[in-house]
C-alpha cells in the first residue's frame, strides 16, 4: 500500500483532530500505511519517535477534542534546505511519499516548496548513500494535499477554513455573556477578537451579536472614524439602548494603515461620550474548547477527500488544497490559493482597500 503521512502545522484550530482521524481511517480503509508526524515540520525533520504508524483505533475518541492531539509547531529548520533534506530522508526511509498537511498558508507554502525540490533532495540523498535506490524509486514523486486549518478564515479558495465556525461559537458565547453585565451597568464594551489580516471573525460576530460598530483590517472605517463611531454609539443610546458593543479585529487599521487599538477606542468613547467603557480581549479562548458540529463534519469530509485526491495523483499533478465551495468539497491548486491570499495581504499593505475587499470577497 501507499505510504501517507498526516501532520498539523502552524496555529492550532478546532477540527484538526477530526481531519487527522478522517485521513487515518480513509487511508487504512483504502489499504495505505498511514503515519502521524508529531509536532508539524519539526517532527518531520527530527524523525525518530515523531513519525509513527497510525492504527484505526489510534484516532478513536479524538473527533470531539479541540486543538491537535499530534501537536503542532513552528519550525525554523524546515525553512532551510538542510532541514528539508533531513525531513525527506525520514519520509523516504519509511516509504512515505504522500503528505496531508493541515495548516495555514505558511505551512502549505512550505509543503509546496518541499514538493518542488523533491527530485533534487532524493538525488542528493541517493548520492550520499543515505537512502537505497529501491527506496528512492518508491518515493520518486511527492504528492501533497493541503487542508486549511485556521480559526481566522483567512485563506482564499475556500468558503470556510477548519476551526472558524467553532471560534465564532466561542466569541458569541463571550459576547452574549458580556451583554448582560453591560446592560446592567449601561456600559460600552470593546471586544478584541483574533484576525491579524482577516476581519471575518470580527465581521460575522458583530453581525450576529447586533454590535454597534466593527473594525476590520481589510475595510477601514471612514477617515474621521472617531466622530462616526461616537455618532453611532450615542444614536443607539438615544434610541433607548442601555449598552454598546464594539468589536475590533486584532489587525484593525485606519485608512492610512495605522493600527486602531481597543485602548484608542476606549479613550475616545470615554472622553467624548463620557460612557463607562471596558475592554475584553478574548485571546486564546477563541481557539479553545471543542469543535462545533460544522467543523467536525467539514474536517471529516476534507480529510477523506484529501486521501482520495492522493490516490488520484499522477507524477504531473500539482499540489492541491481541498476546499469548501458552497456545500461541495472541491480540489483547487494550492499555489493559486496561496498567491491570492498573499494578494489580499499586499493590497492591504498598499492601502488599496477596494482591491483588498474585492479579493477577500472572491475567496
Ligand atoms: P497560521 O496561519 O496559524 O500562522 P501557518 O501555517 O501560516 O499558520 P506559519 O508559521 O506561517 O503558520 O508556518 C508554519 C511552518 O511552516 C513554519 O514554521 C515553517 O516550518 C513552515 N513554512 C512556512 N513557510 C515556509 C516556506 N516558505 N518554506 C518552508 N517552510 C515554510
Amino acid at each position: 500500500g501507499k505510504g501517507i503521512a498526516v501532520f498539523t502545522s502552524g496555529g492550532d484550530s478546532q477540527g484538526m483532530n477530526a481531519a487527522v482521524r478522517a485521513v487515518v481511517r480513509m487511508g487504512i480503509y483504502l489499504g495505505c500505511k498511514v503515519y502521524f508526524i508529531r509536532e508539524g515540520y519539526q517532527g518531520m525533520v527530527d524523525g525518530g519517535d515523531c513519525i509513527v504508524e497510525a492504527q484505526w483505533t489510534s484516532v478513536s475518541s479524538i473527533i470531539h477534542k479541540g486543538g491537535t492531539v499530534i501537536g503542532s509547531a513552528r519550525c525554523k529548520d524546515f525553512r532551510e534546505v538542510e532541514g528539508r533534506m533531513k525531513a525527506a530522508k525520514n519520509l523516504i526511509q519509511r516509504g512515505i511519499n504522500n503528505l496531508v498537511v493541515i495548516g495555514g498558508d505558511g505551512s502549505l507554502t512550505g509543503a509546496n516548496c518541499f514538493r518542488n525540490e523533491w527530485t533534487t533532495l532524493v538525488k542528493n540523498l541517493l548520492d550520499k548513500g543515505e537512502i537505497s535506490s529501491e527506496q528512492a524509486n518508491k518515493c520518486e514523486y511527492l504528492n501533497i494535499v493541503g487542508l486549511v486549518g485556521s480559526i481566522d478564515n483567512d485563506f482564499c479558495g475556500t468558503d470556510m477554513t477548519i476551526g472558524t465556525d467553532s471560534a465564532l461559537h466561542r466569541i458569541l458565547e463571550a459576547v452574549d455573556a458580556i451583554v448582560y453585565t453591560a446592560y446592567s451597568h449601561q456600559r460600552t464594551f470593546i471586544m478584541e477578537v483574533m484576525g491579524r489580516h482577516c476581519g471575518y471573525l470580527a465581521l460575522v460576530s458583530a453581525l450576529s451579536s447586533e454590535a454597534t460598530y466593527v473594525f476590520v483590517p481589510e475595510f477601514p472605517p471612514p477617515e474621521d472614524w472617531e466622530s462616526d463611531l461616537c455618532k453611532r454609539c450615542s444614536e443607539e443610546r438615544e434610541a433607548g439602548q442601555r449598552l454598546n458593543i464594539i468589536i475590533v479585529a486584532e489587525g484593525a487599521v485606519d485608512r492610512n494603515g495605522n493600527p486602531i487599538t481597543c485602548e484608542m477606542i476606549k479613550d475616545i468613547v470615554e472622553k467624548r461620550l463620557k460612557q463607562d467603557t471596558r475592554i475584553t480581549v478574548l485571546g486564546h479562548i477563541q481557539r479553545g474548547g471543542n469543535p462545533s458540529a460544522f467543523d467536525r463534519i467539514l474536517a471529516c469530509r476534507m480529510g477523506a477527500e484529501a486521501v482520495i485526491a492522493l490516490m488520484d495523483a499522477t507524477p504531473n499533478s500539482e499540489a492541491i488544497v481541498v476546499s469548501l465551495n458552497g456545500n461541495q468539497a472541491v480540489r483547487v491548486p494550492l499555489m493559486k490559493c496561496v498567491d491570492r491570499t498573499l494578494g489580499v495581504a499586499k493590497a492591504m499593505q498598499d492601502k488599496d482597500w477596494d482591491l483588498a475587499v474585492e479579493l477577500r470577497g472572491r475567496s
